[in-house]
């Protein structure tokens, strides 16, 4: 079982990912196991990846390597 971080309950969850749904490149459709929540994830919480790699977002919340811009940014930005 993989763990993902989960923006809408707990931190790490596991997650069922929507393979069914088309999503921009860099993220994933999933729903949550422990709030149901469906959304688009940051591939950033899909790989395995050090916490000591990742933050948070300061303008969105979402999780995002600590070198790079924010995916979820770019892409409320792209709409
Ligand atoms: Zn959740
Ligand atoms: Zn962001």
């Amino acid at each position: 079982m993989t763990l993902f971080k989960c923006n809408g309950c707990s931190r790490k969850v596991e997650f069922l990912w929507l393979d069914q749904l088309d999503t921009p490149e860099g993220f994933k459709a999933y729903q949550c196991t422990s709030c149901g929540a469906v959304g688009i994830k940051n591939i950033v919480d899909a790989e395995t990846v050090p916490d000591s790699e990742v933050s948070r977002c300061i303008k969105c919340g979402d999780w995002q390597f600590r070198e790079l811009p924010c995916h979820t940014c770019a892409l409320i930005r792209s709409k």
